[in-house]
């Protein structure tokens, strides 16, 4: 029986999944993934081959009660009426933030649970539904192995200053420090650069996460040296919805003078700002683009995300001492030849040049002559959390051997 693993990426109303085998010594495989949609109202579930093809769909209507736990619950005997040769070996999870605690993935128990529950505060809009599942799982499959991977740990490596906020020292020690995210991409992305140059493996390089969450990371011989993202999600570049660095002072302005209360000004910071505050119109790109013609402030939204981008490549650029790679991943960074070129024509003064037709064709090398080089890198943090879900059980395993 070949063992396979699920991993997980839980939102508020969606699960995300990926089944992959795990063959002795070799790469996790990915064999199927899919997607539970609209929980808790009317439920779909779609699964494709590891190439994109369709496999198996199915709709429940609205009243049917179809939530976390019944799509977990179908997605085990949907694995089991299909897994023909292989067993379910262990549950791989995506946590957005593990904290101080963890700097590596961890074997849940009701112990890391706990402890991932009071970093909640810190991650309102992702990490509850994150837990989820892996309560459901704990509940309903006893036993089952379940590793959390978590989307900070990769950052662990940045000094201790790039780390800090000019506050107070009981605020240090309460933990109110940078943390960084999205992780498990810049893992994936660092992981592939000697694929693509062994120059950028071994460099300087300044890696694009842009998608509905942004950030930008510094990676040094292919380690985090600093990000855009801080203590939140929200700190950085604009995003879809959130906002990204703002003035703490204008927060202040919200609670004091328009009246918000702390839930009032989270939900503006976090579900209405970044393109979607700024165009009015939508939190997509693709909308944007579609009407950045004739309607200005969705021109306006763009430029200000291209804009903050070029200044924070800037910033990172200083923090590397220097830049000999820029990589674009996620929705945008992966999909947006227009978005690539823009930043690109801003970062001249370091030397990039773009190659128009390679950009266009979606590169991997999307820059010309001698400068850093610039290229589009498909992320993948699914097969990162099969690598370190296996990882983990692989450590647990051993240690009880010896
Ligand atoms: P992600 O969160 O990584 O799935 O990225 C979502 C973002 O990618 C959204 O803003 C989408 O509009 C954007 N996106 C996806 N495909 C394209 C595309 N072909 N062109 C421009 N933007 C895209």
């Amino acid at each position: 029986m070949i063992p396979v693993l699920i991993v997980l990426n839980a939102g508020s109303s969606s699960v995300k999944f990926q089944v992959f085998d795990m063959p002795d010594g070799a790469e996790p495989r990915l064999v199927w993934k899919g997607l539970y949609e609209g929980l808790g109202g009317a439920a779909h579930f779609v699964v494709k081959h590891a190439g994109g093809a369709n496999l198996d769909e199915i709709s429940w209507a609205s009243g049917e009660d179809f939530g976390h736990e019944e799509a977990l619950m179908h997605l085990v005997s949907w694995l089991r009426q299909h897994q023909e040769g292989r067993r379910l070996a262990a549950i791989g999870h995506r946590v957005v933030h593990g904290g101080e605690a963890f700097s590596a993935p961890v074997l849940v128990d009701d112990g890391v649970i706990q402890t991932l529950d009071a970093l909640v505060p810190l991650a309102p809009l992702h990490q509850p539904h994150n837990l989820e599942p892996i309560r459901i799982v704990r509940r309903r499959l006893p036993g089952m192995p379940q590793v959390a991977c978590f989307d900070t740990a990769f950052h662990q490596t940045q000094s201790g200053i790039a780390r800090m906020f000019a506050l107070p020292r009981e605020m240090r020690e309460r933990g109110v420090k940078r943390y960084g995210f999205h992780g498990l991409s810049y893992d994936y992305i660092s992981s592939v650069l000697k694929d693509y140059d062994p120059r950028l493996a071994e460099g300087r390089v300044v890696v694009a996460h842009l998608g509905n969450g942004a950030s930008l990371c510094a990676l040094d011989k292919g380690v985090s040296i600093a990000t855009t993202m801080g203590f939140s999600a929200l700190d950085g570049l604009p995003m879809g919805t959130r906002c990204g660095a703002v003035d703490a002072g204008v927060v202040f302005y919200m609670l004091r003078e328009m009246k918000l209360s702390p839930e009032e000004a989270e939900r503006v910071l976090y579900t209405k700002s970044g393109l979607l505050g700024v165009s009015g119109l939508s939190n997509d790109m693709r909308v944007l683009r579609a009407n950045a013609a004739t309607d200005t402030d969705a021109r306006r939204a763009i430029d200000l995300f291209v804009y903050r981008i070029t200044r924070e490549i800037g910033s990172l650029v200083a923090a590397l001492g220097g830049l000999d790679g820029l990589v674009f991943t996620a929705g945008i960074g992966e999909n947006d030849a227009a978005t690539r070129a823009e930043v690109i024509a801003g970062l001249a003064w370091a030397g990039l040049t773009l190659d128009e037709a390679a950009n266009r064709a979606g590169g991997p090398r999307i820059s010309a002559g001698p400068g850093p080089a610039a290229w589009v890198v498909p992320t993948n943090e699914e097969l990162v959390i099969a690598r370190q879900t296996r990882g983990a059980l692989g450590a647990v395993q051993a240690k009880l051997a010896s």
